[in-house]
């Protein structure tokens, strides 16, 4: 008979298994989804956190996979990332996010919209120069984009990164750091990054009610920001209680369950004009 040992390893090595052939399977049909045109974007509304005035939208990828229905970001993205997909799969939502903000702007709604980097992305050669070139064939205002860095990649390779948003920057386009308060980075070396906004991590948000010391740090992140310069966006904002504390801490914009889930871009001018009510 097996002992416990070996049996407990033989499963986890079938379910290591399972998931490395579900990985190859999915990014055999990640490159298929490129050409057949399966992935989309939703847009989640950001408001004003006083009026509740939409201030822009980030835009968030999504697959609609020929069998498994609606796939996620977080199923895919890694998968891209471990396959070299993901600067084909970047480019694309670059692209499709420009051509949005024209498309939008032609039925007379200007809209700032956000597009997350994965890390690849910018160590691409010519990542800076492609953008710049996608703008132009969009025929849109640089500065309508804007690109939604984690704190953990922003500090990672610090050299190459503050190059890398010194040439966003000079083409015109917005720089927000995503997930802060998740890493170690110092609010001087972001100035020195040139980013204009900091993104509070969804964890900060959540505890914002049960916990002071998460209160006392938000607080803080804000009353540094804005000494910066910087203006500060909280994410994953799902209660009027939330809500209350953050716009008594003066924080800029709201985005959350709380006012708007992601939606196609058809909802999106809808809800723009509707919110304005
Ligand atoms: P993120 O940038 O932190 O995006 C916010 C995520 O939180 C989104 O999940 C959004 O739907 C979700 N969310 C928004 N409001 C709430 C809320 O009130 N409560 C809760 N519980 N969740 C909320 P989503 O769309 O599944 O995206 C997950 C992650 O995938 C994103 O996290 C981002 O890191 C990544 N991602 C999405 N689109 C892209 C992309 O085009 N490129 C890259 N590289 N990454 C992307
Ligand atoms: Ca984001
Ligand atoms: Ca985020
Ligand atoms: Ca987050």
């Amino acid at each position: 008979a097996k002992r416990a040992g070996g049996s407990a390893y033989a499963f986890f090595e079938a379910h290591m298994n399972a998931g490395v052939r579900e990985q190859i399977e999915l990014q055999r049909d990640l490159r298929l989804a490129l050409e057949r045109g399966e992935l989309l974007l939703h847009y989640q509304p950001k408001v004003s956190a006083g009026r509740e005035v939409v201030t822009g939208v980030e835009a968030l990828v999504r697959w609609q996979h020929p069998t498994r229905g609606m796939l996620g970001p977080a199923l895919f993205i890694p998968v891209a990332e471990r396959f070299g997909l993901i600067s084909a799969v970047g480019n694309w939502v670059i692209e499709e996010a420009c051509r949005q903000i024209a498309a939008w702007q032609e039925q007379g709604l200007r809209l700032r919209v956000a597009v997350n980097l994965s890390v690849h992305q910018l160590r691409q050669d010519d990542f800076v120069r492609r953008v710049a070139a996608t703008i132009a064939r969009a025929g849109i205002d640089p500065r309508q984009l804007t690109f939604e860095i984690t704190e953990s990649v922003a500090m990672e390779d610090a050299e190459s990164t503050l190059q890398a948003f010194e040439a966003l920057c000079g083409i015109g386009v917005h720089l927000s750091i995503d997930d802060f308060g998740t890493g170690y980075s110092s609010l001087a070396y972001l100035r020195q990054l040139q980013v204009g906004e900091l993104k509070i991590d969804r964890s900060f948000v959540q505890d914002l009610e049960s916990s002071a010391d998460a209160r006392a740090i938000v607080e803080a992140v804000i009353r540094l920001a804005h000494a910066l310069g910087l203006k500060v966006v909280a994410e994953g904002v799902e209660t009027a209680a939330q809500q209350d504390v953050l716009t008594r801490l003066q924080c800029d914009d709201l985005q959350g369950y709380l006012f708007a889930r992601p939606m196609a871009a058809e909802r999106v001018a809808e809800w723009a004009v509707a919110s304005r009510r």
